[in-house]
């Protein structure tokens, strides 16, 4: 299957730029959170994917980071150990910070993910109650297609949606019944977004604002936030990302060089779970530089 294929504009342009170069993907989930293969099939699958460098960026979780470093020295691959922290600000936006490089075993980073990914549980318990009185959906359907110690979210909810027949696949259970605006919804704890990128650096790491500007997803933050995470330590943007709509990106770019911020391209790989395929956006090797210069909690690792 050819990476180049199945993107937007934004993202051909990203890949033609670095062809023959270094391929660097610094955006992949695993069965670790909502991801659909093993750490170990996701290094295969970015080799796969002629990738030169991943990041394993699980959801509120780093433990994931053994099994991937494992296959990345086996398999030839740079593996840069990292996570996506789930925010809210106090409007109700949700924002996602990558964090790359961090102590994994930092005590207030930890505090807060073990504090989001407890309340994703209850979270997904009431969203999965609610739905049980109108479709054919059990909490033990949620559980089944769970790998142990996962980080629990709506794309596991879905699945059993898919399995019970309700619905097609992810896509079309997220249109629907899943969706923040669907009255099974229901949000859950999640830290806002300065503090999130307070406790990365706290923690060594390197922050960066995930798909800033994915409107499909829901409301965006406006530029108080923006300013609100410069000022606790944003490192980078990732512009090159399929949901960051192209008219949106002269906004992220202009404000990347003005503050002195790093920008990335990144796939969003889950697998199985979207149609976002390994490589198909990628990041600048001087931008990776960067975040490996910045990052002091955890090395990157080489086979
Ligand atoms: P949650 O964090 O539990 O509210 O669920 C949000 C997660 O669902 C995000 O991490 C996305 O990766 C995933 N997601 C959002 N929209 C879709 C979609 N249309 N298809 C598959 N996964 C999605
Ligand atoms: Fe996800
Ligand atoms: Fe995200
Ligand atoms: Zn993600």
């Amino acid at each position: 299957m050819s990476s180049r294929s199945a993107h937007g504009e934004g993202a051909c342009t990203a890949s033609r730029r670095y062809r023959g170069g270094v391929r660097i993907d610094l955006h992949a989930h695993s069965r670790v959170s909502d991801g659909t293969e093993t750490p170990t099939e996701l290094v295969a699958a970015a080799v796969e994917a002629r990738l030169d460098v991943l990041a394993i960026t699980d959801h509120d979780s780093t433990s994931g980071w053994d099994e991937a470093a494992d296959a990345a020295r086996r398999l030839g691959l740079t593996l840069v150990p990292g996570m996506e922290v789930s925010c809210r600000t106090p409007e109700g936006i949700s924002v996602h910070v990558l964090s790359y490089l961090q102590d994994p075993a930092h005590a207030g980073l930890l505090e807060e993910i073990t504090k989001a990914k407890d309340a994703r549980l209850s979270r997904a318990e009431h969203m999965v109650s609610l739905l049980a009185e109108d479709y054919p959906l059990s909490w033990d359907d949620v559980t089944r297609h769970l790998a142990p110690g996962a980080t629990v979210g709506r794309p596991h909810i879905a699945d059993a949606l898919v399995a019970a027949g309700v619905v097609d696949d992810r896509a079309e259970a997220f249109a629907t019944i899943l969706s923040s605006r669907a009255r099974y919804f229901v949000q859950h704890y999640a830290p806002e977004p300065a503090l999130a990128v307070e406790l990365v650096r706290a923690a060594g790491g390197v922050p960066v604002f995930a798909h800033p500007v994915a409107s499909a997803r829901g409301r965006t933050v406006g530029e108080s936030v923006y300013r609100e995470m410069i000022d606790a330590g944003l490192a980078g943007l990732e512009v090159f990302h399929r949901d960051n709509p192209e008219d949106r990106r002269p906004f992220l770019t202009h404000l990347a060089s003005e503050a002195g911020l790093f920008v990335t391209g990144s796939s969003d790989y889950h697998g199985a779970g979207k149609p976002n395929r390994l490589g198909e956006n990628v990041t600048t090797p001087e931008a990776f530089g960067e975040i490996e210069r910045q990052g002091r909690g955890t090395a990157v690792v080489r086979p």
